[in-house]
């Protein structure tokens, strides 16, 4: 399902992580960040914005990024997955 694919490479497509101690920074992709609020923290699988507050995982970042409902976002999921391999 979905909910496996990896959240620090779908949000590595849209913004630039810089590696810290546990978790990843960049730059919040919902606000205007000028401070890399955005955290990415890897062993849990979730991101969290201490700017704007936006958290959660995967599909409620690429909910948020793409202003789509849950259904749209594992629908396309599942469609680019099918159509990549
Ligand atoms: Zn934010």
């Amino acid at each position: 399902m979905s909910a496996q694919l990896n959240l620090v490479e779908t949000i590595s497509r849209y913004v630039t992580l810089q590696p810290g101690r546990k978790a990843l920074k960049g730059k919040c992709p919902f606000h205007r960040d000028e401070m890399s609020s955005l955290m990415v923290i890897p062993d849990r699988d979730i991101f969290k914005c201490f700017g704007c507050g936006a958290e959660g995982g995967t599909i409620e970042f690429l909910m948020l990024l793409e202003n789509k409902t849950r259904t749209q976002v594992v629908e396309d999921l599942g469609r680019r997955t099918f159509s990549a391999q």
